[in-house]
């Protein structure tokens, strides 16, 4: 059965589709790429070619085991663990850890290879990896999830499967700074003692234990970038004809967790009238618009719960298909089906969660003059500030005032001596320094620096897909420029490398 005639296919199914139909698309230009570079013929090329994307296709590594866990009741209880490296064609590979029923291999397979397009779309220099353990964690005990993450952590060690040249774990569904530090200190205190880089072993780690400012908020503070930097490009909203800029703009939240809140808050900070948000236990609406930082602070005092808001009123998930400028879905996978994808009523949709939309509903909202802003686009903040972490514990070094006046002096004495020698050797060029080094050099906090390095690759990782679907003429198919923006770039990595030991 063909993936476009399926309406519910599986997620791996999914990402497998959305991979192939840019490949179909990117195909010829890479066999052009080549003539470039190489004298082969056209039949090897295009064999070259065919050959590249069918391994960059693949799954690399699985790992799957079971564990056994004594409950606070005296009851055994086995545990299902996985991990998945879809690509090391960069190291180490990259993604989080989710604790949910859900949890299953196909699933973390396809999110491991969503995070090896994510990365190379981003520029962000890692191979593409995620982990989970088939658990509610709702039904467990701190004490209990603890013992689970340590022993899943000893699993990984075991099989080499974490480190910081190997493969780096991150926060995911239901996980956050907490299981990172279990995951670190079961590292360092185990397998990874010799390691000088133990830390850097996972990064969203609370700020204390090596993480760093700005993480928590970096994926909901990526997709408001990206719709960001769509919304005010005049020529993509009169594709959609909606006025340009965020004045007088309406927004739905799907999933008011992590990447949700933070999204809503900095949308809302844009002067967007957040109109409406769909939770698990219940959906709100308010036209006056919601207070995101109330909503947030009452779920934190009802143990995340959003029922009681005193600021909305209660409804039903027809909420989803209300009429609104913007859609962010952030909760789970396939939320947009065939089955509701033709109700909504929205103009710019922000996928905040990984693979939220099917292939038959993202059709359907393509017809319907809907601009999708891709996952793989628009959730790549947690992982580029995942990338700053990364970079700040194998430097040892902090970003706080202290380094950056040690950066200041250090870089300013380079920038100058290279500067001289380019004089000198009369190239007719002017260094230009990127806003983050800017940044580096003004003194600046370290969430500055993270955020203004955070907003610097978001940019550029639009602009790139906004120009991969000019040039294939592609429309309102962002999710296919981003797949081609991906593609191309772990495309020329294989070429160099060659694919065989
Ligand atoms: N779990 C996040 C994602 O899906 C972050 C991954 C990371 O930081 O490695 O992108």
């Amino acid at each position: 059965k063909s993936i476009a005639t399926d309406l519910n296919p599986s997620f791996y199914k999914m990402v497998e589709y959305y991979y192939h139909n840019a490949v179909r698309v990117v195909e010829p230009s890479l066999v052009e790429y080549l003539k470039k570079h190489t004298h082969m013929s056209e039949k090897k090329r295009k064999h070259r070619v065919s050959g590249i994307l069918q391994v960059m296709g693949s799954c690399n590594s699985s790992l799957q085991f079971e564990f056994p866990l004594q409950r606070k009741s005296g009851e055994y209880e086995i545990i299902h663990g996985y991990r998945s490296q879809h690509s090391v064609h960069r190291l180490p590979c990259k993604g989080g850890i989710r604790f949910s029923d859900e949890v299953n291999l196909e699933e973390v397979k396809a999110l491991a290879a969503l995070m090896t397009y994510k990365c190379a779309c981003s520029n962000i220099p890692f191979g593409g990896a995620k982990g989970g353990v088939a658990i509610n964690p709702k039904k467990y005990t701190v004490a209990e999830l603890q013992r689970i993450t340590r022993r899943y952590t000893l699993e990984l060690a075991k099989k080499n499967y974490i480190g910081a040249g190997i493969d780096v774990p991150a926060p995911d569904v239901n996980t956050s700074g907490r299981e990172m530090s279990w995951i670190v200190d079961t590292y360092i205190k185990t397998l990874g003692f010799h390691d000088i880089n133990g830390a850097a072993c996972v990064t969203g780690k609370p700020i204390n234990g090596g993480g760093i400012h700005g993480r928590v908020e970096a994926t909901g503070r990526g997709v408001f970038l990206t719709i960001e930097r769509f919304i005010h490009s005049k020529e993509w909203m009169d594709l959609i004809k909606l006025p340009t800029g965020f004045e007088g703009k309406t927004a739905i939240i799907q999933g008011f967790g992590n990447v949700g809140s933070y999204a809503a808050r900095y949308l809302h900070e844009h002067g967007v009238k957040i109109i409406g948000v769909l939770e698990v236990d219940v959906n709100l609406t308010n036209p006056e618009g919601i207070d995101p930082v109330a909503l947030h602070e009452h779920m934190y005092r009802q143990r995340g719960s959003a029922r009681g808001f005193p600021g909305a009123r209660e409804c039903g998930p027809e909420l989803l298909a209300a009429r609104c400028d913007i859609l962010v879905l952030a909760a789970m996978e396939k939320a947009l089906t065939h089955h509701n994808a033709g109700s909504l009523h929205c103009k710019i949709i922000g996928e905040g969660a990984n693979g939220p939309t099917t292939p038959a509903a993202d059709a359907e909202l393509r017809r319907r003059g809907v601009l999708v802003l891709p996952d793989l686009l628009a959730n790549a903040g947690g992982v580029t500030v995942s990338y700053f972490e990364f970079l700040k514990n194998i430097n040892h070094v902090s970003f706080g005032k202290l380094s950056i006046k040690f950066w200041r002096d250090s870089n300013t004495a380079l920038l100058d001596s290279v500067e001289k020698s380019l004089k000198e050797s009369s190239v007719d060029a002017k260094i230009k320094p990127s806003p983050i080094f800017q940044t580096m050099m003004s003194g600046a906090s370290e969430k500055h620096i993270v955020n203004s390095g955070l907003e610097y690759s978001m940019m550029n990782a639009c602009d790139n897909v906004m120009k991969a679907a000019v040039t294939h003429k592609l429309g309102l198919d962002v999710r296919t420029a981003a797949y081609i923006t991906a593609i191309e770039k772990i495309f020329v990595t294989y070429d160099e490398q060659g694919l065989c030991c």
